[in-house]
């Protein structure tokens, strides 16, 4: 399991760094069974628009994956607590999202700090950990390591961080997204409400092709089938 996400980790990342466009040729699981789907989220809680993707979610009894911050839970503990009680998967961003130029220990706090959260929210340990803008250093590797993470990247980024129009994001998602595909979207960083704006359209359409929302957890374990 482990070697399994670490590979398509890997190569998500190589893909993600060499284009970061067109970085869709990795999936995580092919099949025969209907089409999968995991929608994530970094950066947040936020107190108005991660509630407002919630309740979009809730509409379509889509779950999806937050990768939180711990500074920003510890600030806004509501939007978190709904995100648990809606059944989402919530795993680990890092508390502040600065990792450059932090020692192996100063990156374990932070990454342990951030779980300490999850857990006292939701009553489950975090499993997985996305590296903040994508980037691994050597000490985030020792740090990732030593405390037993599996590293998640993503296979379509939205894009939705560079404030491009919610109209053009879902033209772009719903044109390149196939089945095994992680789309990285944000709840916290984005300017306006593109994404939930996005998120309107691409929901109801990739539904209406067959898609099946899955969380990270799920999708590695569809994975292993
Ligand atoms: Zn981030």
């Amino acid at each position: 399991m482990t070697r399994i996400i670490r590979r398509f980790a890997a190569a998500a990342l190589c893909l993600v760094l060499l284009f970061p466009l067109t970085a869709t040729t990795v999936r995580a699981a092919e099949t025969d069974r209907a089409p999968r789907v995991a929608l994530t989220f970094d950066d947040g809680p936020h107190p108005g628009r991660t509630k407002r993707i919630l309740k979009l979610l809730d509409r379509y009894s889509v779950k999806a994956t937050f990768f939180i911050l711990g500074c920003n839970a510890e600030y806004y503990p509501e939007p978190l607590e709904m995100a648990v009680r809606a059944g989402h998967e919530i795993e680990d961003h890092s508390f502040d999202h600065v990792t450059r130029g932090k020692t192996v220990g100063e990156l374990e706090n932070s990454i342990t700090k951030t779980a300490e959260i999850i857990e006292r929210a939701s009553g489950r340990p975090p499993r997985y950990f996305r590296p903040p803008e994508g980037k691994c250093t050597p000490e985030l590797d020792s740090a990732l390591a030593s405390l037993g993470y599996d590293t998640v990247f993503w296979t379509v980024d939205s894009r939705d961080w560079t404030g491009k129009p919610a109209d053009a994001i879902a033209r772009d998602v719903l044109k390149t997204v196939r089945d095994g595909d992680i789309l990285l979207f944000h709840d916290y960083t984005c300017p306006g409400e593109n994404t939930l704006h996005a998120l309107e359209k691409i929901i109801p359409a990739l539904l209406s092709r067959g898609f099946r929302f899955v969380t990270v957890e799920e999708m590695f374990a569809c994975s292993e089938n």
